[in-house]
């Protein structure tokens, strides 16, 4: 996507902002990449309208190339539509045993994963963990799962010929609460493909068991179908999550992103392997990248990001290297603190000013008083702003009336400028670095 995006921004250059031709054109290549990762097309078409609109009018940043910006702007809208960076975890608020419930079709990696969750929460989470398969038609599965609790030692509920799911979802509560299990996973039936008995069946385990969760397994490899399946099972079951398995085969991610739009469920956990422990935290971050189709998209991203911070510090660098910092100046570095938590916190970064700081806190500086300053800042006129020396006692009135302050205020912001610009004088004598790091605060 990246040399895609190259060839659309080529020509554009310089400052201005991201014009609705270019955001348009870039969109139809990103549009490409995500038909190409096999994502659905009305998630397609909701992506790209959310993209547009994030893109259009966004500033071209000299320094980063507007590919790599608009590449910034995709990625995190794919990451937030992923989810976020932070993964959802496993709800186990429940009386013991929490039971979770896992559903899907036959193949689908139900049961494989059943034993990889029981296996993660025995060991992370030092939880007593028991399985039990409510898979009646067919006797291998049930020994399936027998096998892989032998193999993770974790209990599983033992087998009773003849009994139905209702049946085993019953005995397999009073086990598990008899015997103090915090965790009851329930490894349900699958059929080939979506079929009425079978939703009818897990949606009566569901009633009796009240999963904390209710997971759909769904296999990420088979693309639209698996979307399609998410959105019968959330149709008819609670669903809490998903899990998708075969991860590791899948190298487009195009599944992930349709089933979370789809469904609007979080993905909790990928399967990448068939190994019990093969078994990952989802990362938005990283399906993002694969969607991309950019291996280094991270990297990529953070380069871009430091870029563009890089060049708003040149910038003010660049000015203030001039000796200039009037009001306005301060009224951008304002906003900068208030974005980076607060005046105190910059002021403690910044080397060398502690005994400015200790200042501040005696004058009552505070963040409150940043609100304060943007509103004295605001009722100054442009020239006071530039030349703050313009303000004599009879403007300084029409400003702190203005600004809904009194004219102490006024003069202690001024001085506090003074003190600032005093600071960016003796900064700049001390060399361009020290000059670049101040600005970069
Ligand atoms: P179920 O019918 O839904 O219970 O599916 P199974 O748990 O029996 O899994 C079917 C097959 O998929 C087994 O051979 C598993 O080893 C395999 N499988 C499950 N999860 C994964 C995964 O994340 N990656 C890979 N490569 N194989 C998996
Ligand atoms: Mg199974």
């Amino acid at each position: 996507l990246n040399e895609r995006l190259t060839g659309v921004f080529d020509r554009i250059t310089g400052r201005g902002a991201l014009s609705e031709k270019d955001v348009s054109e870039a969109m139809r290549e990103v549009r490409v990449a995500l038909l190409e990762a096999d994502v659905a097309l009305p998630v397609v078409k909701d992506f790209i309208a959310f993209a547009t609109e994030k893109a259009t009018g966004e500033e071209v940043i000299r320094s980063v190339r507007p590919a790599d910006q608009v590449i910034k702007i995709v990625y995190d809208g794919l990451v937030e539509m992923l989810g976020g960076e932070e993964p959802t975890p496993l709800n186990l608020n429940a009386t013991p045993p929490a039971v979770l419930l896992m559903a899907g079709l036959q193949g689908s990696g139900k049961t494989t994963t059943s034993a990889k969750l029981a296996l993660r929460l025995t060991k992370f989470d030092r939880k007593k963990v028991m399985m039990a398969s409510l898979d009646t038609r067919r006797p291998a599965a049930m020994e399936q799962l027998a096998q892989l609790g032998k193999q993770i030692e974790v209990a599983v509920l033992p087998i009773v010929a003849g009994e139905s799911a209702v049946q085993i979802t019953r005995r397999a509560l009073t086990s598990a609460k008899l015997q103090g299990f915090d965790v009851l996973i329930l490894d349900t039936a699958g059929r080939i493909t979506l079929d009425e008995g079978l939703m009818n069946e897990v949606a009566e385990v569901a009633a009796i068991a009240t999963p904390v969760e209710t997971i759909l397994v769904a296999d990420s490899l088979t693309g639209q179908d698996a979307v399609r399946t998410a959105k019968a099972f959330h149709e008819r079951l609670p669903l809490t999550g998903l899990i998708l398995t075969r991860a590791d085969g899948d190298g487009r991610g195009g599944a992930m992103l349709s089933m979370r739009a789809v469904t609007g469920l979080p993905i909790k956990y990928m399967g990448s392997g068939e190994k019990v422990d093969a078994l990952e935290v989802f990362d938005a971050r990283r399906v993002a990248g694969r969607i991309l189709g950019q291996g280094d998209i991270v990297a990529l991203v953070e380069k871009a990001a430091t870029e563009l911070d890089q060049s708003k510090a040149e910038a003010m660098a660049k000015k203030l290297a001039k000796g200039q910092f009037d009001l306005n100046d301060l009224a951008a570095q304002l906003q900068q603190m208030k974005k980076m938590g607060g005046l105190q916190g910059i002021m403690g970064m910044l080397p060398g000013v502690a005994k400015m700081k200790a200042q501040m806190a005696e004058q009552n500086i505070d963040d409150r008083m940043i609100l304060r300053q943007e509103a004295i800042i605001s009722s100054m006129t442009k020239a006071e702003r530039k030349k703050p020396d313009l303000l004599n006692a009879s403007r300084k009135k029409r400003v702190a009336s203005g600004a809904g302050v009194e004219v102490q205020d006024i003069n202690r912001l001024l001085k506090q400028h003074r003190q600032m610009a005093d600071m960016v004088k003796s900064l700049s004598k001390g060399g361009r670095g020290n000059l670049q790091k101040m600005a970069a605060m």
